[in-house]
């Protein structure tokens, strides 16, 4: 059963190809799964999708379209004939770049925006759904009538032209609840994870996630707010995409 290796390498932009082998390969109803000996394919959770790619072995090529992390980390394969003869031998991984870019800096955006959301209006991110045209998130408010999409909008895009640092390291449980820019309730995350990877985005935010992100703000470039929905009581589902 292979972990998610994203987790301490390659967590962001530009993943390197990585050599692995097949341990073992599941004909399920919903297709073809592979377990590799290692990996840093990105399986899809916290509302971010999974990262594609390829697995070659100089000749012939599968083309991972799905990862799930759920009990081990499985490579959603399209099925090629030559599943069978490349399982065991050396592969060479790459995960689709264009893909994962995209996905880190949606996701970065986030961040921010969520950030934002809680520093201004006392919003909680309830939910999000990372996308790579257009990304939702839903934030609950006390009083949702404060809610300012210009001023919101305005503020990120400051971040980003700040180019603040944003990197990754692992804190304990202890240390988090007491910092302030820790936003997230902490209560949420299973009581048994003392050590968590974290995301900071110097001077703003501090979440643990298990995502990708970029390394700096000004890589997510200039995000645009597009349409707010209401979603029940004291909830708004907020859109964004990034300007190009
Ligand atoms: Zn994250």
């Amino acid at each position: 059963m292979s972990e998610p290796g994203h987790l301490k390498l390659h967590p962001g932009l530009n993943p390197e190809p990585f050599s692995c082998t097949i341990d073992d390969v599941e004909e399920a109803e919903d297709g073809t799964w592979a377990t590799l000996d290692r990996t840093f394919f990105y399986p899809s959770g916290g509302g971010q999708p999974a990262d594609h790619g390829t697995l070659s072995d100089g000749v012939n090529e599968l083309r991972v379209v799905n990862v799930t992390g759920k009990g081990g980390v499985r490579h959603q394969l399209e099925y090629c004939e030559a599943i069978d003869e490349m399982r065991g031998v050396d592969l060479q991984a790459t995960i689709d770049i264009e893909r994962r870019n995209e996905l880190c800096r949606m996701h970065t955006a986030q961040h921010l925006i969520s950030a934002v959301a809680d520093e201004f209006w006392g919003g909680r991110t309830v939910g999000n759904q990372i996308r790579l045209d257009c990304t939702r998130i839903d934030l609950g408010f006390e009083n949702r009538d404060l809610f300012d999409s210009d001023m919101l909008q305005q503020s990120v895009n400051e971040y980003v032209k700040a180019d603040l640092p944003v990197f990754m390291d692992f804190q304990e449980r202890g240390v988090l609840v007491q910092n302030p820019l820790v936003r997230v309730n902490m209560d949420l995350i299973p009581k048994h994870i003392d050590n968590l990877r974290v995301i900071t985005i110097e001077g703003v935010d501090i979440c643990p996630c298990a995502g990708t992100h970029v390394e700096s703000t000004g890589q997510i470039g200039q995000i645009e707010i597009g349409r707010i929905r209401s979603k029940g009581a004291g909830k708004l589902r907020v859109e964004y995409t990034l300007n190009d």
